[in-house]
């Protein structure tokens, strides 16, 4: 019987090359689709797919896609999102929704005891332990589809034949390494970082994906935002957590292991890849990427990260181990920044600047309940808002 798969943020960079693993398998049969807004796209991928229930969180957007699709049904805002999950009778949910807004709809999939593929790491930075928690009360599954965490997701299996992810065995695998291409900016100074403009910022190198993570790959965040992850998915405490900087990005994971051997995770850079393998686990399928070939690329190269320039790993690596309300606090306020940096309203260093001052004013407080971290990104959206005028 097929897997009844249910996308969220489908019309995304990675929820369209999801759609694209679909068509390619009978084992998978997608029961719904959500957007933001964009309700054309939403309404064509839903007739494609045969799909009967798509979710827009925008109201408006809802409504336009209700009169011109008579064929389905169209829920619509916040709330619409939740039931759509709950409503789904889905095997596995996809979360490809960027941002702390993926946070609901993770707390919602793992509540029904749904499987989920994860690939809106914010909301595992901000949930964290709560999150990790409620899959492990309900017995859901957390599969990753971040390529550095598929990459460890896999090669600790190997180490840990009949384990899952949250029980590798630290004893075996002594340390993980994630992979950083450096992005676009990579070897300048500071000083040579005042001037970069969101135009530049947005052509990364190696991959291809949605505007804010390429902005966070620019400024590194997206690697603080993926130790915080790496963390909660394997249990592994951050000082046992290593970034080192690899431009090609053909090498996606390390685990370092207690006799001195080391296992890598390589292929060339296609989301298609992880997201095949979240969306089959444990199965492995077939995919149209070519082999690689080590000789034709003759090199590989890597490098220690410049935490001068790129303050913002940093950051993630202080609010990690401040813990509490701080990871939320960290991802809202980046959140923020890297908004009015792609509006013109932030210079690039502008971002860090912000995410600083926004948790050094809120400090960390004791996470209770999931309320409490939507309190707490309220809080640090309207904080980064003042100080985004302030650097403006
Ligand atoms: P994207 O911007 O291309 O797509 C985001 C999707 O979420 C869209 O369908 C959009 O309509 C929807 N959405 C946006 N804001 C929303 C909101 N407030 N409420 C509900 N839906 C909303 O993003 P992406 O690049 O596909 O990234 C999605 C997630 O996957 C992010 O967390 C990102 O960090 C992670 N990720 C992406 C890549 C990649 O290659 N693109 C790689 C690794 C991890
Ligand atoms: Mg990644």
């Amino acid at each position: 019987m097929a897997k009844r798969l249910l996308i969220l943020g489908s019309t995304g960079s990675i929820g369209a090359q999801a759609l694209d693993i679909v068509s390619r398998s009978e084992e998978l049969e997608v029961v719904g689709l959500s957007a933001e807004r964009s309700w054309e796209t939403l309404v064509e991928q839903a007739r494609a797919h045969g799909v009967s229930r798509i979710a827009l969180v925008e109201v408006g957007a809802a409504a336009r896609a209700a009169e011109a699709w008579v064929d389905g049904e169209v829920l619509s805002g916040a709330d619409g999102l939740v039931q759509l999950v709950v409503d789904s009778g889905a095997d596995l949910v996809l979360n490809a929704l960027v941002g702390s807004a993926g946070l609901g709809p993770t707390v919602s999939a793992l509540g029904e005891g749904i499987d989920l593929a994860l690939a809106n790491k914010e909301s595992l930075v901000v949930g964290g332990e709560l999150v990790t928690a409620l899959a492990e009360a309900t017995g859901a599954r957390l599969i990753p589809v971040d390529s550095e965490h598929s990459a460890l997701h896999q090669l600790i299996a190997g180490e840990e034949a009949g384990g899952g992810i949250g029980v590798a065995r630290v004893g075996t695998v002594e340390r993980l390494v994630l992979t950083a291409s450096g992005g676009p900016f990579r070897g300048r100074s500071r000083e040579e970082l005042r001037e970069v403009t969101p135009e530049q910022a947005l052509a990364h190198p190696t991959w291809n994906m949605g505007g804010k993570i390429t902005i966070d790959s620019a400024t590194l965040m997206n690697k603080g935002l993926e130790l915080i992850e790496a963390h909660h998915l394997f249990g592994f405490p951050y000082e046992r957590v290593d970034v080192v900087v690899h431009p090609q990005s053909i090498v996606h994971g390390l685990v370092v292991l207690c006799d001195g051997a080391t296992l890598a995770h390589m292929g060339y850079p296609d989301m298609r890849v992880p997201i095949a393998y979240a969306l089959h686990y444990p199965e492995r399928v077939e995919l149209p990427v070519p082999a690689l070939d080590l000789a034709e690329l003759g090199s590989l190269t890597f490098e220690r990260v410049d935490e001068e320039a790129f303050s913002c790993l940093a950051l993630a690596r202080a609010a990690a181990s401040a813990g509490g309300t701080a990871p939320c606090i960290l991802n809202a306020a980046n959140e923020v920044a890297v908004h009015a940096f792609l509006a013109g309203r932030l210079p690039f260093l502008g971002i860090a600047a912000v995410i600083d001052e926004t948790l050094e004013q809120l400090g960390s407080s004791p996470v209770h309940s999931f309320d409490s971290l939507y309190e707490a990104d309220r809080e640090a959206r309207h904080v980064a808002e003042d100080a985004v005028l302030a650097h403006a």
